[in-house]
């Protein structure tokens, strides 16, 4: 019998295709002159889905009907209908756990840069402006005192919770379902957007939460109000932000992700309240490496035992 054959639809990290050399045959459709023809003549050979953010849906999974697994690279699986999967018998696998303290960090440093304006001062130095004006302007906002909700306690919101403790500064949250927590439990999000002066969002994205931080949401934050974002674009109305932001409904916010990445809204460019990162929540080479090997493991558990080690909640009884 030959090796199980694995389809890679789009480049990916490294390590995913070292970690299942020897282990199977990867075809790297991006690489073939004729995709359409190999999916064709490989459709029921193709036992395993390796995909970074590649949409996977009813039609991408008609053409791979002998898959039984989709092994996506990241936690965040908003562009996998991981419900139509299940519905074929098809296990959709994440890559949770391995990057909580990455995200968090970064969602710690935005929040820092935000309030303390830190890139725009960089910047003013940059421009030769202290020499020139004298001191960069006092920042209104500070650490000290602020009042954190988080949208969504999972695991990248506690690792968040657990980082602002030391800055002795309150956390509250959010979430479909009160957890077996300390911190104090809003059961709608207007009601914590009321409680808080800063607002980090980190639950999934998907039609779901589409726009779930709106503009009633950014007028209950208020006028001191912070809102950063490492969750995904879509969770925030971004006409509503702009506008929030322009006219002082909210005093600022901290971004790493957008509506329709890579473009950003381009009123976000110019408002001087607003910090932007260009996606880069887990972005380091040892977070990305603990990534790709956990997809490579999903697979491999997945062909010698018939068990995934992540499987996304939809897939759970398969
Ligand atoms: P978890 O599943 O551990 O946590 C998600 C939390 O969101 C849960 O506590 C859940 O609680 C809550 N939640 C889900 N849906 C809703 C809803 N409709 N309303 C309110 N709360 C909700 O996920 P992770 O912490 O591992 O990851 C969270 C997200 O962070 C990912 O889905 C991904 O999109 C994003 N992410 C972004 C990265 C970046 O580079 N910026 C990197 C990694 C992740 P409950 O079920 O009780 O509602």
């Amino acid at each position: 019998m030959g090796q199980p054959v694995v389809l890679m639809p789009k480049p990916m990290h490294a390590t995913v295709a070292e970690g299942l050399s020897g282990h199977c045959e990867l075809i790297r459709l991006w690489e073939e002159s004729d995709p359409d023809a190999v999916l064709a003549a490989r459709r029921d050979e193709i036992v395993a889905v390796a995909t970074g953010g590649t949409p996977i849906n009813d039609a991408f999974l008609d053409q791979v009907p002998a898959a039984r697994i989709v092994a996506s690279f990241g936690v965040g699986y908003d562009h996998i209908d991981a419900a139509a999967a299940a519905k074929r018998g098809v296990v959709v696998t994440n890559t949770p756990g391995v990057l909580d303290d990455e995200v968090a960090d970064t969602a710690l440093g935005l929040l820092l840069m935000t309030v303390r304006e830190l890139p725009q001062a960089e910047r003013y130095l940059r421009a030769g402006k202290w020499q020139q004006d004298g001191s960069y302007p006092l920042t209104k906002a500070t650490m000290s005192g602020r009042r954190l909700g988080i949208l969504g306690l999972g695991r990248i919101g506690q690792a968040i919770a657990d980082r602002v403790a030391p800055f002795g500064i309150s956390v509250a949250y959010h979430n479909r379902s009160e957890k077996d927590v300390d911190y104090e439990y809003y059961p709608t999000l207007v009601e914590l957007a009321r409680n808080v002066d800063t607002l980090v969002v980190v639950i999934p994205g998907g039609d779901s939460t589409r726009h779930l931080v709106n503009a009633e949401v950014l007028e209950a934050l208020g006028p001191d109000g912070i809102l950063i974002n490492v969750a995904r674009g879509s969770v925030v109305d971004e006409q509503a932000l702009v506008d929030a932001l322009r006219t002082g409904t909210i005093f600022a916010a901290g971004l790493d992700v957008f509506e329709h990445e890579p473009k950003v809204h381009p009123d976000l460019l110019t408002l001087p309240n607003a910090v932007l990162l260009p996606h880069v929540g887990s972005a380091t080479v040892p977070t990305r490496i603990a990534m790709g090997n956990l997809v490579v493991e999903n697979i491999l558990n997945w062909f010698s035992s018939g068990t995934a080690l992540t499987p996304v909640p939809e897939s759970a009884d398969l």
